[in-house]
């Protein structure tokens, strides 16, 4: 049985409230525990003797439906699966599913090089922080087990990204393993014909496998066996097939594993599930149209359910969508995006530069920032807390008032005659409405600025400096 409701958490904790955890009630830890902000271990009281049954059974009790596998180690570390529902909505998803970009072994070495560069140093800045990709497969294409091992020595040696080591011979992955034994790769793949030798090879390394089968029975068989011999960390790969109705077959075969592995507590098949998209590459020959079915295939199987996939397209636009597209669906529904709330420099302000103010909802305070920054607007730039919330609807609901914004300069320390010649506040044109309080509250004179902040350097030009009185 999942515990999945702080009262049913509070029954195993100590509950005698000593807040040592952080939280003034055992109760509230509980509802941490639920949604995984806070860890077991963060309560010193069940760490004791007296309570240790209760931890044991605690730790079984709220392991995630779907196992966690780890891949890599240290600072790139990436974790996978570890979800307990099958809708965003009932709780979150957590483990973005990791994207490993591939690379192989017959490739010049200085074309290898490059290609892991790129796939390493990766980012696109978006609502305040990088979107980055995750791993480099190695796909041996020579069968040859010691170009294998060369392949991917280099690989290693020039990122620190977690590796998948792809092939189907048990030779050439020991070669390789030998190479990245102590970086814990991830081991593609054991099949109904391989996986008595790849299954010694997941025990001796230690290290995580994927099994493959588009046959659900098989799959569920081979993930049986490896369990009885204590392989647990395990990635499931039900097969991707890029076109017709085998396409929807392996659509189907994601979601049968999933709802198996939630909804039906299905242990012995609830792991995270791996997607080859890459697969695209195999029947569309050219370029564009093979990226372009790549990413369809990416964008359905973030949705219904991989937890990991191997891609092969760097061009921007098969990445951008890709890692938008599971960016979105990994934002935690229930914690509007928020920037910390304060005043902040855009460029190199004056005295006599413009005090804009917007909210702290993250896609608001960056859309205005950019707009502000792109256009070499120097500028003071104040982010009110309205927990998170747009211009607009903060107006609506309460949580932009003229209150709130004396409160984050006061908080800010930043006072507005002291600061600038001018002690002027420039709204949005969405709160245009609260122009009088703030004007009554601040003793500040208000300007209304556009309602778009595409529309700034346009007013800025008819409106800024402001007038004297
Ligand atoms: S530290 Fe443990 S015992 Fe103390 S209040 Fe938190 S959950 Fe309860």
């Amino acid at each position: 049985m999942k515990l999945n409701s702080p009262l049913q958490v509070y029954k195993y904790l100590p509950q005698i409230n000593c807040a040592e955890c952080g939280d003034a009630t055992c109760m509230a830890f509980g509802a941490h525990l639920i949604d995984r902000s806070k860890k077991l271990e963060d309560c010193p009281p069940i760490l004791k003797d007296k309570y240790k049954k209760k931890y044991i059974e605690l730790q079984t009790l709220l392991a995630p439906e779907i196992r966690q596998v780890t891949i890599g180690v240290g600072e790139n570390v990436k974790n996978i699966g570890g979800d307990d529902v099958i809708y965003r909505h009932q709780l979150t998803f957590f483990n973005p599913t990791a994207f490993a970009y591939d690379v192989w072994d017959t490739m010049p070495e200085q074309e290898l090089i490059d290609r892991v560069n790129k796939i390493s140093n990766f980012r696109k800045f978006y609502v305040g922080k990088f979107l980055k990709v995750d791993m480099v497969a190695i796909r041996c294409v020579s069968g040859d087990a010691m170009k294998f091992a060369g392949a991917v020595k280099k690989v290693a040696e020039t990122t620190k990204l977690p590796i998948v080591l792809c092939s189907f011979d048990p030779v050439c992955l020991r070669a390789a393993l030998e190479v990245v034994k102590e970086r814990r790769p991830l081991v593609y793949a054991a099949t109904e014909k391989n996986w008595s030798e790849v299954a010694e090879l997941a025990q001796n390394y230690k290290v995580p496998v994927v099994l493959f089968s588009p046959d659900l029975d098989k799959l569920k068989s081979l993930a049986a066996t490896f369990q009885e011999m204590g392989i647990k960390d395990l990635v499931l790969d039900p097969g991707t097939y890029p076109q017709g109705k085998q396409l929807k077959e392996s659509f189907e075969r994601f979601v049968k594993l999933r709802r198996a592995g939630i909804k039906e507590g299905q242990k012995d098949i609830a792991y995270p599930l791996m997607s080859i998209p890459l697969n695209a590459w195999l029947v569309y020959k050219d370029a564009v149209t093979a990226s372009y079915w790549e990413t369809v295939l990416a964008s359905v199987f973030i949705v219904r359910y991989a937890d990991i996939m191997i891609l092969h397209s760097l061009e921007p636009y098969a990445m951008l969508p890709e890692v938008h597209l599971r960016d979105t669906i990994y934002t935690d529904p229930r914690t509007p995006v928020k920037v910390a709330p304060g005043v902040n420099e855009v460029g190199s302000p004056t005295k006599d530069s413009p005090v804009i103010i917007t909210t702290n909802f993250a896609l608001t305070y960056y859309t205005v920032e950019s707009d502000l920054s792109s256009n070499k607007i120097n500028c003071f730039l104040a982010a009110v807390d309205t927990d998170g919330i747009g211009v607009e609807a903060a107006v609506a609901g309460g949580q932009l008032t003229a209150a709130k914004i004396k409160d984050t300069f006061a908080k800010a320390n930043f006072e507005i005659k002291e600061k600038t010649t001018h002690s002027t506040l420039i709204l949005p044109g969405l709160a245009a409405r609260l122009q009088g309080d703030v004007e009554d509250v601040t003793g500040l004179r208000v300007m209304i600025g556009p309602p778009d902040s595409g529309r700034i350097p346009g007013w800025m030009e008819k409106n800024w400096p402001p007038k004297q009185k």
